[in-house]
Parts: C-alpha cells; sequence; structure tokens
C-alpha cells in the first residue's frame, strides 16, 4: 500500500455493482477524475433490482450497463478481472498489480450452492440459456423456493405467463423480513393469481422433475417442469466498518466496503438493498475525499426511505419511511417504478440522490 497521499489518490474498486459504481460516480462527481479502477468480473453492470422481469419475456440487456459506457462517462478505468478477495486481505492492495492508496471492496452477495438440477440466482445472471428459458416458459409447472422479495417478484411475474405457480417458504409468512401487513397483501393478492403458497415447507431435493419437500412431519413429492431456488442470498466475505465505511480488525489501513457485503456502525440504514448499497457508495467516496484532504466528514447515517415488492406487472406492495405505513396496489407500483427511474438517471449522470 502507498501511504503517500496525493491530490489525486488511486482507489481500487472490486465489483461494480450498485456499492461500488456508486463510488466511482461519486468519487468523480467530486472532482476526482481518473481516480477509480473497478475491478469486476462480469463485464456488464446488473441492475439486479429489475432482474424479475426476465420472467415478464425482457431481456436481460435492458437491466445491464457495459462497464466500458459507465468507464466513459464517468471518468474511471475498468478492468475485467475476478479479485480474489482472500488475497487481497492478505496480500493488500499490491496484489491488485498496480499501487493503490484506497481500497473499496463491493463483490456483493452470492447465491447458495445450489442443489442439483434448481436454477439460481448466480446462473440467472450469467448464462444466457437460462435467461432465455426464463423470457419464453408458458404453461410451465413451476416452483419458486424462497419467499422474499425475490421469490416473491418471480412467482408473480411466472404467473402472470400462464404458468402454474407454487411458491415455498419455509417460514410462516412471506416477505418475512417484513412487517406482517406486506405478507398478508402478498398472499392475498398470490390466492388471486392463483398461486399456490405453502408456508412452512422446506425444499429437500429435485431429481428427475421430482421435487421433494417437508410440510410439517410430511415429505410430499411433486412434478415440476422448473424450479427456481432463491432462498436468500450470503455475503462472504462480510464486513465490519466503522461509520465512514471503512473496515475494522483487518491489517490494512485504508481498506473499505459498501453494500452488500459491509455492515457499517452507527444508526446508518445496513439492509442488503440497493438503495443503502448506493448511500454507502456515495458516503465512502466523500470519506476518501476527506481523508485526503485531512478533514472530517459527518458519520453515514442514512435512513431508509422505504421498499416496494412488485407483484407482477400491475400491482406492488411496499412502504414508506416507516413498515407501519403501508400501500399496494397501483399506486405502490408507481412508487416503485419512480425508484427504478431514479436509478438509471443516477446511471445516466444525473445527481439524483442528495
Ligand atoms: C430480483 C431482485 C430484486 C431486488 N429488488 C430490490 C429492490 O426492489 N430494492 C432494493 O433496494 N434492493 C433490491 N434487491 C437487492 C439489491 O439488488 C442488492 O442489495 C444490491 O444489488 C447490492 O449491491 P452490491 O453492490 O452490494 O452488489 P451487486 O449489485 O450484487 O454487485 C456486486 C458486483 O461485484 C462483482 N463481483 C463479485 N465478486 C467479485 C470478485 N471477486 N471480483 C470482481 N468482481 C466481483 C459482481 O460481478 C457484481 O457486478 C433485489 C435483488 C434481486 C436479486
Amino acid at each position: 500500500m502507498n501511504e503517500k497521499k496525493s491530490a489525486a489518490p488511486r482507489v481500487a474498486i472490486v465489483g461494480g455493482g450498485y456499492g461500488g459504481v456508486a463510488v466511482a460516480i461519486e468519487l468523480n462527481r467530486l472532482g476526482l477524475k481518473h481516480a477509480a479502477t473497478l475491478f469486476d468480473a462480469r463485464p456488464v453492470h446488473q441492475k439486479l433490482t429489475q432482474w424479475h422481469k426476465l420472467a415478464r419475456g425482457r431481456m436481460a440487456e435492458r437491466y445491464e450497463v457495459p462497464f466500458t459506457d459507465l468507464s466513459r462517462r464517468f471518468h474511471f478505468d475498468f478492468k475485467r478481472e475476478h479479485i480474489d478477495i482472500e488475497t487481497l486481505l492478505k496480500s493488500g492492495a499490491e496484489s491488485l498489480g498496480s499501487p493503490f492508496d484506497f481500497v473499496v471492496i463491493a463483490q456483493g452477495s452470492q447465491s447458495p450452492s445450489p442443489p442439483n438440477g434448481v436454477i439460481d440466482l448466480d446462473s440467472l445472471r450469467d448464462k444466457i440459456a437460462v435467461q432465455n428459458a426464463f423470457r419464453i416458459v408458458r404453461h410451465k409447472n413451476i416452483f419458486v423456493v424462497g419467499g422474499g422479495p425475490t421469490g416473491v417478484q418471480f412467482a408473480f411475474e411466472f404467473a402472470e405467463r400462464q404458468n402454474r405457480v407454487t411458491l415455498i417458504e419455509a417460514r410462516d409468512r412471506l416477505l418475512p423480513s417484513f412487517d406482517n401487513a406486506l405478507s398478508e397483501i402478498a398472499l392475498r393478492e398470490a390466492a388471486s393469481s392463483q398461486i399456490d403458497v405453502r408456508l412452512g415447507s422446506e425444499f429437500l431435493a429435485f431429481q428427475e422433475g421430482v421435487l421433494r419437500l417437508r410440510e410439517g412431519a410430511i415429505v410430499r413429492e411433486e412434478r415440476a417442469d422448473m424450479v427456481l431456488f432463491v432462498p436468500g442470498v450470503r455475503s462472504t466475505p462480510s464486513f465490519v466498518c466503522d461509520v465512514h465505511g471503512r473496515i475494522e480488525g483487518i491489517a490494512h489501513k485504508n481498506f473499505y466496503a459498501v453494500g452488500d457485503n459491509s455492515y457499517f456502525s452507527g444508526p446508518g440504514l445496513n439492509s442488503k438493498s440497493g438503495q443503502a448499497a448506493v448511500r454507502k457508495g456515495q458516503h465512502v467516496a466523500r470519506a476518501i475525499r476527506a481523508a485526503v484532504e485531512g478533514k472530517e466528514i459527518p458519520p453515514y447515517t442514512y435512513a431508509e426511505i422505504g421498499y416496494f415488492v412488485s407483484l407482477g406487472s400491475k400491482e406492488a406492495v411496499g412502504y414508506l419511511l416507516s413498515q407501519k405505513t403501508t400501500f399496494s396496489g397501483r399506486a405502490a407500483l408507481a412508487m416503485k417504478e419512480v425508484v427504478e427511474q431514479q436509478y438509471n438517471l443516477f446511471l445516466r449522470g444525473f445527481n439524483v440522490y442528495l
């Protein structure tokens, strides 16, 4: 690690999702042009919050932006490279091949190891054959494993395209990380969309078109044409950080983390969400500039504005400001679309997150 501070710091960003890209955009906005080098194993930035729309028949490209476009627009270097995070932590910034003053780790979440035969989010992100299968699937018997936002959004999209959909959730409600009011609305809408929701149901295996589930003391077998396995994601490694995103408990001084793989101290939002990732990314860029200039900035305190989950192309459910302020129907869908459009403007260079 180069300890000498200069007016133009060299910043390595590992991972170009919502968090990593926000760091690069904010550094540019702060006048630190060409300060950042962004490393990503993929050639494109993926707007994952819209990924369920692939099951609506949409092409993945619609929700992807080539890193080469972003690097031109926001004046950073892009290197398509998978970075071994363990080596980076062990050997420091030198292992990235150039001297960097700051390193920001933003590798996001990964799907859990998928059981045989199922489709997980990582394969949908990377395999064109899987993306194509999602776009055209109709009149099939589809099981979605996981009743969080990802599973719920995919289930409604599949149901809208005349598939028979069963949604499996091990807990006793849908959207278990939110207030129960959201679960009740989602359950009601699922019933009217003919989605068979099985609460308290545990996926066991899928082999030769037969799915095994445990429901209470009973093990059931059912036929399925496709199983989407989205029971949640994990971030390994993930990092505990100070109020500015600087990683604690490691030997390297100027290592930061943002996005799903980070937990900032203090009252700011730490959810695994695009919203938190962007705000943490912006904060870390400001913290880096402040460190270079020897200044202090206020800690990260971003409070959640709301969260919306779409229930197909015509409905959504969610909340604004507090989980007790629940919205549903077209109003909620409109709010969700506003959030997505805001992010699109951000990627085009508008300063929409103040
Ligand atoms: C279907 C779906 C719907 C969602 N809806 C919402 C929503 O409505 N609202 C919301 O706020 N959030 C939503 N989320 C969650 C949101 O997408 C994530 O919280 C967000 O993507 C996290 O951003 P990130 O930058 O941490 O990681 P990611 O966006 O996952 O980006 C990580 C990047 O790092 C790269 N990478 C990983 N490992 C390496 C490595 N070793 N070397 C180099 N590159 C690497 C990856 O290629 C990727 O580009 C949704 C997620 C899904 C799947």
